[in-house]
């Protein structure tokens, strides 16, 4: 129980919450011994002592041996402690409207279980929160407490949220998501996981990509979520996610880059996101005489529009990776970050949609910019969705508290 009830214990209490987070961060890339810890955090050694202690309590450490001692050295051997990756788990999911993916993920951010299902009836929010409570039954661990050392589950979810209140305001890919009880509330009754949190899906993935991928330690990045039909963003900003009043991607798929254009999901027109929509690159490929390629269904059209050779789709895909190289140019203009860092399931295309788009971003930024910038595919792979899910939670878990200027 946090004692804030006067200033001195206000002081404490953030105080040792911000060691506690320094300590913690101190052993992700591995395992260190109290005097090392004290060395990298410069937190005083009797103090390191004792939040190592509360933490091997807490089941967040584990002890894993000691320093071999160097020849002729004298004293105790230095003991090592490390994050307890058989420990405490976090739960993500992430959703779109094909896909619903589940898995369990340790400290260190490894997959430790992972389920998918189809998508039932996106249009159902009853049968989603079903779904979602069966992907996470199912990555569970065994044994008679499953959700013991459970730190929680995080919500990938496509659309415009309130965290706050654990509600979903806009998804356009669940339509009735936002009707009803907040979606929060409805899956910790349906999973009995008391700790549910959600987040729009790219900033899932930044925050993923924050603590165990490419953006560690880098202060201004964008990561651009390029999907088949939809394309989102996040801003990282002098090392701290971008949130506007609401929680959402920025929203680069809206974009308006063509006046007059396409009429959009959203009610605007001439939105980036229609130029990569089906419907539009349908249209596209039978006036150029490419019907049999038109007649897919969306999916299977969109698959084959992002990784066919075929000259007529190769022509038509420049295109669109023209449009989101200068969208993405103009935020790079806008934001100045080091970093670009492209995921979700397009930026395993390296030949097709990764070196084509980085050619175009370093065209449309200004050139100081692009100078300075590096572009480059997300390293965590196909389960990057669910790590960002789980990462909501662990984030937490690894948070150093800020204290605002007063
Ligand atoms: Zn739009």
């Amino acid at each position: 129980m946090l004692d804030l009830s006067t200033p001195q214990n206000v002081n404490q209490t953030l105080k040792r919450a911000f060691n506690r987070g320094l300590v913690l961060d101190a052993l992700r890339p591995g395992p260190a011994s109290r005097l090392a810890i004290h060395r990298r955090t410069r937190i005083r050694l009797t103090t390191v002592g004792e939040l190592v202690d509360e933490m091997l309590g807490a089941n967040l450490l584990t002890e894993c041996g000691s320093l071999p001692r160097g020849e002729g050295e004298r004293g105790r051997p230095e003991l090592l402690v490390g994050l307890n990756l058989d420990g405490p788990y976090a739960l993500g999911v992430s959703m779109d409207r094909e896909r619903l993916r589940a898995g369990r993920v340790n400290l260190a951010g490894e997959m430790l279980a992972s389920h998918e299902l189809a998508v039932a009836a996106p249009d159902q929010p009853s049968r989603v929160v079903q779904q979602i409570a069966e992907a996470v039954a199912a990555v569970l661990p065994g044994g008679a407490e499953p959700l013991y050392r459970c730190l929680g589950l995080g919500l990938s979810v496509p659309g415009i949220l309130d965290t706050d209140a654990g509600r979903v305001i806009q998804a356009t890919a669940f339509r009735s998501l936002d009707e009803g009880a907040p979606l929060v509330q409805r899956v910790r009754e349906a999973t009995r996981i008391e700790h549910v949190v959600i987040g729009n899906v790219a900033n899932a993935h930044l925050s993923a990509e924050r603590l165990y991928g490419a953006a560690a330690g880098v202060k201004d990045a964008v990561l651009v979520l390029l999907e088949p039909g939809q394309i989102g963003a996040a801003i990282l900003a002098d090392g701290r996610p971008l949130r506007g009043a609401m929680e959402a991607s920025a929203e680069l798929g809206h974009f308006k880059i063509e006046p007059g254009g396409p009429l959009c999901a959203c009610g605007g027109r001439g939105c980036l996101e229609t130029f990569i929509g089906w419907s539009y690159l349908r249209r596209e490929l039978i006036d150029r005489g490419r019907c049999d390629l038109a007649e897919a269904n969306a999916e299977g059209g969109l698959n084959e529009f992002w990784s066919s050779p075929k000259a007529a789709v190769a022509s038509l895909r420049d295109g669109a990776l023209q449009r989101i190289g200068r969208a993405v140019g103009n935020l790079v203009n806008l934001t100045r970050p080091t970093l670009v860092l492209l995921s979700g399931s397009l930026a395993a295309h390296s030949d097709a949609v990764v070196i084509p788009l980085k050619r175009q971003i370093a065209r449309e930024a200004m050139r100081p910019f692009a100078e300075r910038l590096e572009v480059k595919a997300s390293a965590l792979g196909p389960h990057a969705g669910v790590l960002g899910g789980a990462s909501l939670v662990l984030q937490q878990v690894f948070a150093i508290p800020q204290v605002a200027a007063v």
